[in-house]
């Protein structure tokens, strides 16, 4: 019988337990909002990012990468209307003293110490990480930890465009960090205080943004499929007025079956010419796109698909997260795609004891290793208890060698899903 909800704490656990998610400074009583990647966590991140870029980045032509500095120059945030309207409304219970997101919670009743009428006026609280740039800590030296990927690219499309000077539309990606004082970090990996984001600026005719809009909709999917997310489980939000940022005219959320509930994954907006416009009043430099063919000049508008890394690793594993029965036992494995699975393949001999075994399993492991790179090495426990441990990593196949393969040099190959064993050849491997 396969589970069919998954809890979060199943994920949490699992994540923790198998070397993926901690707990950021977690030996110091951790930090709220903060986690760390061990082995297997930073592997899937990686092979999540390595993805995108091939699919948003190398793989196309219209697509080039860029990757900006963290700090910027605050004079982009002022521009950007950061500073002024990246706010999100605070209260603060006159009881119990919690701080909440007024648009969070029921502001009649506090959610922490049950109070009814505790709550004052919502202070607009900006989200931006301040920091100081040199010795003097002063209104002067004021600078922002990046609250969005985005602006590092607005900043450059100017650089891009006087020396490559690409085909119109084109889109420039980034992936990196970005930071957000968010007042109630929660639910695991799913609202954080560092986050990593991957996006792309997508730079259009203004006449011509609304084809591009639908082309990013549809073409989100495929996105989708490659993380084996459940296309059913996927809906479109089309964000109202009140709700949208203040950069955009239209955005849809695209959200997810996520365990704590239907939330956002990613967003798909349209900026306009919001923040070339902005730029261009602000440094008096213009950002005007010359077509070419024509003298025809414009400022572009911009459709931005924007992806939250944290919340992509979330659904991917909340998504694999399976639990059947095998002779009557509880089994838990990560139902993850090869692509995206922190190791390929387990190699290991049935017996640790047995030096001929072991010397043969080795020779397998490091040619395998050669091939697909994360490849395990595993002779802990006995073979039963090496399967549970891949199953919960992820690894789509364990291979075992044993007193046959010496004999006709063929080994046992292990289903993750299935949990079927098959005899293979070493050269067929
Ligand atoms: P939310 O409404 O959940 O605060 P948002 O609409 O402010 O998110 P955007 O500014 O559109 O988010 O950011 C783009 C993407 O970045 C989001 O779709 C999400 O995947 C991710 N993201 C934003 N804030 C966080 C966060 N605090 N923790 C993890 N991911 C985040």
């Amino acid at each position: 019988m396969t589970k069919k909800k998954t809890d979060l704490e199943d994920i949490v656990s699992l994540a923790k337990r198998r070397g993926f998610i901690y707990q950021g400074s977690e030996v110091y009583g951790g930090i709220s909002g903060f986690y760390d990647y061990g082995p297997f966590g930073v592997t899937l991140k990686r092979n999540i990012t390595n993805l995108w870029w091939k699919m948003f980045v190398d793989g196309r032509e219209d697509i080039l990468g860029v990757d900006a500095a963290i700090i910027m120059n605050p004079k982009v945030w002022q521009a950007s209307g950061h500073v002024d309207t990246f706010t999100d409304p605070l209260v603060e219970c006159k009881n119990c003293n919690s701080r909440f997101r007024a648009d969070k919670i029921d502001v009649s009743k506090c959610p922490n110490c049950g109070k009814s009428g505790t709550f004052g006026e919502a202070k607009m609280f900006n989200m931006m990480f301040k920091t100081n740039i040199g010795p003097i800590d002063s209104d002067d030296s004021i600078a922002y930890l990046r609250p969005e990927t985005a602006q590092g690219i607005f900043t450059n499309y100017k650089n891009i465009v006087d020396t490559i000077y690409p085909d119109m539309p084109f889109g420039v990606a980034q992936i990196g960090k970005a930071f957000r004082n968010e007042i109630s970090p929660r639910d695991f990996i799913f609202r954080v205080r560092e986050l990593e984001q991957m996006e792309v600026e997508y730079f259009v005719h203004p006449d011509e943004w609304e084809k591009s809009f639908e082309k990013w909709r549809t073409d989100i999917y495929v996105w989708f499929k490659a993380l084996g997310l459940d296309a059913a489980k996927i809906h479109e939000l089309d964000v109202p007025d009140n709700d949208r940022a203040h950069y955009s005219k239209r955005t849809i959320d695209f959200e997810y079956e996520f365990p704590i509930g239907k939330e956002e994954l990613m967003g798909l907006a349209y900026r306009t010419d919001f923040d070339l416009l902005n730029i261009q009043k602000a440094t008096g430099k213009s950002m005007e796109y010359i077509q070419k063919g024509s003298n025809n000049k414009f400022i572009p508008h911009v459709i931005e698909p924007s992806f939250g890394l944290e919340r992509v690793m979330m659904a991917v594993l909340a998504e694999a997260y399976t639990e059947d029965e095998i002779n009557g036992d509880k089994r838990i494995y990560l139902k993850l795609p090869p692509e995206l699975a922190p190791i390929k393949f387990c190699v290991s001999p049935l017996l640790k004891n047995k030096p001929e075994l072991v010397k043969k399993a080795r020779e397998i492991y490091v040619n395998l290793q050669k091939k697909y790179h994360n490849v395990m090495w595993d002779d802990n426990g006995n073979i039963g208890k090496r399967y549970r441990r891949q199953d919960e990593i992820g690894t789509p196949k364990c291979v075992v060698i044993d007193f046959d393969t010496l004999a006709d040099d063929t080994v046992t190959v292990r289903d993750r899903d299935t949990t079927k064993q098959k005899r293979v050849s070493v050269k067929d491997l």
